[in-house]
């Protein structure tokens, strides 16, 4: 690999107005830098909530005060529909900027759709989910699934670990991380 210096623009618009190392490589560059500010969106079930009662999982209201603070903007989506009641019953309307229907498959294509169609204000650059299929095809942190019967459970001060380790550092050594993949980092 080689190692050069420049500057470069994201898939999201800003300009690192900065040097920055990155590395090339055959198929392109995978570029390391900081990240910033992003559009974080969280899936809901066994992410945030386990599923039995509706509880919300230890953490979710500090870490999303946290990263909103940090100037993130968070969402939420599900599978199983725009969940917009849930989600103020659960008390998380102020911290959230949208409640959206999650794609199951073919995320890539999907969201970029879905934003075309203004089913989504922005596209994600990272996502948060207990299902790793999507995590890996667009990016973010795997998530244990969570249930009422796990304690001590310290998954979203995990997430908020790794999102500010690739906030500053545009990637993270932790398992649970899946970079963006070439393809949908090119994808804004
Ligand atoms: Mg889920």
């Amino acid at each position: 690999m080689n190692e050069s210096r420049g500057t470069c623009v994201w898939a999201n618009q800003v300009v690192v107005n900065r040097t920055v190392e990155y590395y090339s490589g055959r198929r392109g560059s995978i570029i390391i830098a900081p990240r910033g500010k992003m559009n974080i969106f969280f899936d809901m079930d066994y992410t945030i909530i386990e599923i039995d009662f509706g509880g919300l999982r230890p953490g979710v209201k500090e870490v999303f005060e946290r990263l909103r603070a940090e100037g993130h903007t968070l969402y939420i989506w599900s599978g199983a529909g725009i969940r917009t009641e849930e989600v103020e019953l659960l008390g998380l309307q102020d911290t959230v900027s949208g409640v959206f229907q999650k794609p199951w498959e073919r995320y890539e294509k999907a969201v970029n759709d879905m934003l075309t169609r203004n089913e989504i204000p922005v596209l994600p650059d990272l996502v948060v989910d207990d299902t790793s299929a999507i995590v890996t095809a667009l990016g973010g942190v795997v998530v244990q699934p969570y249930g009422v019967r796990i304690h001590n459970d310290h998954d979203m001060e995990q997430v908020y670990r790794i999102i500010s380790e690739y906030a500053s550092d545009g990637h993270s050594i932790d398992s649970a991380f899946r970079p963006k993949p070439p393809y949908a980092a090119h994808g804004g």
